[in-house]
């Protein structure tokens, strides 16, 4: 059977997993074989999210009204039902939903109504409560299909300690990713010099490791020092899968959705105010501007030196009428020119102008000339792809140290439209 579980926590407290690892614990208590626990991020632009978009699904063997009595129960007594926001759903099925409302989920919108249809089509247990709208995660979380999947261990907290200051000794995350990347990722974002996986809101969440496997997480949680967690928990994910993106083209953006996206520079990058960086990207006579938040720090740079005709591909959210990058992927850099008066042919002197529409002329000897001298700029770019630091990476973002996944190469490599959102494998 598959158990979901949504939308427990507020700005002020809980967190989903953390219900999760509780039920874990409770179900094994009771003889409920637990096969794996899987952590499942979902739309990340969805605004009614308390932070990431998370949804919880447990696949266990044993008796499904048990498992509903146990999971209903945990919500019951741990969710933060003061919140108006928080609208838990819980659900068990003994048959797997089909994976298309997972995707929905994931890639646009759905309604609670819909979930519900899914879940009686299923023969699902299921409740919803206040506004039922944790129903909509619950389902996508047992419906979900991971073709590509990575790990995190979650070390949460003792009770008495939750909205206190974590103990967690920084110089053993930096060590912890030392000994174990490019196996696992985001710890700690070494070029920012920040650490990444401890959280600052005051969640039962103690800290948490990103990585391919779980010997890989568990290797590097070995190597950190902290106050005693409650209890640890390792979640199967789409984290770092890039599982939210649809190829798209300029002109068909939708609000909310995220894509990759193939376009030529069409105007030269800005820094406006509060640091944010942007530019113009162009395809078959449509616009998009694209975003480089203050946030993506040194990613700026990259996305500075494009200039005007260079062919890229962009990955992000279409929010606002703007594309907030996660990842830029440059397939051909464009010749970079200077306009510079001429060289005096007779002096050798640099020319000066002579006045506006009037060409140049050579201040010491009286030499005129008609044509500007172009000069290629070195270009201090190359092709590839570019991405944020681990500080500003979405949940859902592949970090490039995973590889890039054969659609994106597509996307950016071949010059035409890729027809097919990867349902299937992004491998
Ligand atoms: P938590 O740790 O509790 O999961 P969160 O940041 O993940 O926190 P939620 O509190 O779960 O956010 O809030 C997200 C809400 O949005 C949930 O009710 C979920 O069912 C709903 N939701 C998720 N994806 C979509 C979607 N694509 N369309 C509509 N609603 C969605």
């Amino acid at each position: 059977m598959w158990i979901g579980i949504d939308d427990t926590d507020s700005p002020g407290g809980m967190c989903t997993t953390y219900i999760g690892a509780v039920l874990v614990r409770r179900l094994a208590h009771v003889g409920v074989r637990v096969i794996d626990a899987r952590l499942v991020r979902l739309n990340p632009n969805v605004i009614h999210k308390t932070r990431g978009n998370a949804a919880v699904s447990i696949e266990a063997e044993g008796d499904a009204e048990t498992a509903f009595a146990l999971a209903t129960a945990c919500v019951e007594e741990l969710a933060e039902f003061g919140d108006k926001k928080t609208n838990p759903g819980v659900v068990v099925s003994e048959t797997r939903p089909p994976p298309d409302f997972y995707y929905a989920a994931l890639r646009d919108y759905c309604t609670v109504d819909e979930a519900i249809r899914v879940l009686e089509a299923a023969g699902a247990l299921y409740r919803g409560y206040k506004n039922r709208r944790g129903l909509i995660g619950a389902t996508a979380a047992i419906a979900s299909d991971l073709p590509d999947r990575t790990c995190e261990l979650l070390a949460y907290r003792k009770r008495p300690a939750w909205g206190t200051p974590r103990q967690v000794d920084a110089e053993s995350l930096f060590r912890a990713e030392e000994k174990t990347y490019p196996h696992t990722w985001d710890t700690v974002d070494r070029e920012n010099g920040v650490v990444v996986g401890v959280p600052h809101t005051p969640d039962p969440v103690l800290f948490g490791i990103r990585g391919e496997s779980p010997a890989w997480v568990r290797e590097a949680r070995s190597s950190v020092r902290s106050e005693e967690p409650a209890c640890e928990q390792i979640y199967t994910t789409n984290q770092g899968t890039d599982a939210h993106l649809v190829p798209g083209t300029i002109k068909t953006l939708r609000e909310g959705r995220s894509y990759l996206v193939r376009g030529t520079v069409a105007g030269s990058p800005t820094t406006g105010a509060g640091g944010h960086v942007s530019f113009l990207l162009s395809d078959s006579g449509a616009e998009v501007r694209c975003m480089a938040y203050e946030p993506t720090k040194g990613f700026r740079d990259v996305v500075r030196k494009l200039v005007p005709g260079d062919a890229v591909t962009v990955a992000g959210s279409y929010k606002g009428g703007s594309l907030n990058l996660e990842k830029l992927g440059i397939a051909r850099l464009a010749d970079a020119v200077r306009i510079r008066p001429p060289v005096c042919p007779a002096c050798g002197r640099r020319m000066t102008s002579a006045g506006t529409g009037k060409g140049y002329k050579c201040r010491i000897c009286g030499e005129r000339s008609r044509e500007p001298r172009v000069e290629l700029i070195e270009r201090h770019l190359k092709p590839g792809w570019y991405e944020v630091p681990p500080t500003a990476r979405r949940h859902l973002a592949r970090p490039l140290v995973r590889g890039v996944p054969a659609w994106e190469e597509i996307v950016l490599q071949s010059g035409r439209e890729c027809d097919a959102p990867p349902i299937a494998s992004t491998k």
